[in-house]
Formats: C-alpha cells, structure tokens, sequence
C-alpha cells in the first residue's frame, strides 16, 4: 500500500462470489428473458429485488418466485418512472423492445417509443437513484445495451440509436459517478435465447422460406463463431460480475458477449 494513495481493502481472488445482501437492486423489464434472469441472479446472491415491468402478472410471477417487489409500471411514461422507488443500490436498465423496419417507412411514432424507453427511462432511473447511491458510497448502474450499441444493422434505425444513447449515457453516470463509489457499465449480448429473439427466428423463417435453424446459423449467427445463442443466465452472471468485489475499478466499459462476432 502506497502511504496517502487511496486504496481498495485487500482483496483475495478467490472472493468472485457476490455477496449482496443488505443491498437493494432494481431492474427493468424484469418479467422475461435477461431482466428475470438478473432479477433472479441478484436474488441468488442476497440482495432484495424490484422487478418493474409493463407486464405486471409477468413482474409479480417473477417476484413472487425470488421474494421481490413486483412494480407494473409503462416506462414510457415519466410519472410511472417518478412512482418507482429511489433507494436502489444496483440499477439494472434493461427493458427494451424492437421495430424492424426500412429508415424511410420506419414509423415515427415507435421511434419515440424505442428511445422513450430505452434511452429516456434508463436517464430518469438514474437520474432519481444516483442520490442514494452517492450517499451510501457505493452503487451499480448496469444498462444491457447489445452488439448493436456498438455496430448498426439495417432495419432497426430506433432500437441502434437508442442503444448507441445508452452507451453514452452509461458513460458520463460512470464519470461523474466515480468520486462516490458508483460504476455504471454496458453489457453487450449478441443474440440472447429470449421470447424477443424467438419470435425473430420464427418471422424471419416465413419472410425468407428458410427452417429456423437456417434462420440461426445462416441470417442471425452469421457473423458469429460460436454457433449457439447466448443463454439469459450468462448475461446475468456478466451483470452480477459488475456488481461484486472485484470491479470497483471496472466502469465506463463496454463489455461485449457475442460469441467472437467482434473479433470476426
Ligand atoms: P424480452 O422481450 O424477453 O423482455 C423485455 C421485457 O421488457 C419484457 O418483459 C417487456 O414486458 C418489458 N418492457 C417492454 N416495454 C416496456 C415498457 N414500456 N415498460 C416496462 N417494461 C417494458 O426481451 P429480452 O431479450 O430479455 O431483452 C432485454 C434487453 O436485452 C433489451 O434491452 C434488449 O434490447 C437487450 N438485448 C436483447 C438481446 C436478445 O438477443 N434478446 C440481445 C442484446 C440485447
């Protein structure tokens, strides 16, 4: 230890386990697909969950199963946002929704909508639990952002800028977050086994007259080498990661899960 240097108490690496108890977390979109899985991840290692979605019996299923809080709450709209609690510790951003469509035809009113909820809901949570966080010396905001919000693909205008949005966000809460023991990071999952992607292999397959399998390999893992989709739960065990002993060092980052597909 360096006399006058601050410094982090002495840590062993073995102590990966998190051990969250006491600590109280907060995740959007939480009824299904990588929102349950964190909301269930951060169950498993002690801390008390908020599950907040659209989908209330969704939200209440899944609080239900871990001892959680189930909030029914429309991102979209800022009173619903303002009605959540403010004295979370973790901040998982992580509701989302897609529209796929061509720049010229895309809809302007699902444009608003993809960044209302994905860009100005997750800026607002943080907006009202940052002041907490501060307080107590310690915080973690993780925004599941996606490969697209660091490449584009065609058709989805809203859902890549929106992520693009939310990585810069991310990016200034873990600046000004520092001097007060809050991270804030993205994890960037290539395509994840959810009710979103599924519903995705089975359109793409009638659009294209492929099987779902070539949907797989041939369309949405093309640029992939590891040929399988990305599990809810191993997005959820990168998001526990940034919440335990060893990342307090760990901010601003974006921390990619795409099979190779960067590398590629
Ligand atoms: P999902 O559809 O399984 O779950 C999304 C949840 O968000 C749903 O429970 C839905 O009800 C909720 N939600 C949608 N709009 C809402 C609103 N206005 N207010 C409150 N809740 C709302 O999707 P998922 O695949 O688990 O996606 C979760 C996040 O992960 C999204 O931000 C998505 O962009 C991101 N992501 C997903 C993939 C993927 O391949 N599935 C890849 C990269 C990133």
């Amino acid at each position: 230890m360096t006399k006058g240097i601050p410094h982090e108490p002495t840590l062993t690496p073995a102590a990966t386990v998190s051990a969250l108890g006491g600590r109280t977390a907060l995740v959007t979109g939480g009824g299904s697909g990588i929102g349950r899985a964190c909301a269930v991840a951060l169950a498993d290692a002690g801390a008390e969950v908020h599950v907040v979605d659209i989908d209330g019996e969704a939200a209440k299923a899944v609080a239900d199963s871990i001892g959680g809080v189930a909030h029914a709450a429309d991102l979209a709209d800022p009173a619903a946002v303002a009605a959540l609690p403010a004295d979370a510790d973790i901040l998982v951003n992580n509701a989302g929704l897609q529209h796929v469509a061509p720049l010229t035809d895309f809809p302007p009113d699902r444009f608003t909508l993809i960044q209302q909820v994905m860009v100005t809901a997750p800026f607002l949570l943080m907006r009202q639990t940052l002041p907490h966080m501060y307080a107590h010396g310690w915080g973690r905001v993780i925004n599941i952002s996606s490969v697209h919000g660091l490449r584009a693909s065609a058709y989805k205008a809203a859902y890549v800028a929106a992520k693009h949005a939310l990585e810069g966000l991310s990016k200034v809460a873990a600046i000004e977050g520092a001097p007060h023991g809050v991270t804030s990071n993205c994890v960037n999952p290539g395509y994840v086994r959810t009710p979103l992607v599924e519903g995705q292999i089975q359109d793409q397959a009638a659009a294209h007259g492929l099987s779902p399998g070539d949907v797989l390999s041939d369309v949405l893992l093309a640029r992939s080498p590891v040929k399988r989709l990305i599990e809810p739960a191993e997005v959820a065990a990168a998001a526990l990661w940034l919440c335990g002993p060893h990342t307090g060092y760990v901010t601003g980052i974006s921390l990619p899960l795409d099979g190779g597909w960067g590398a590629n």
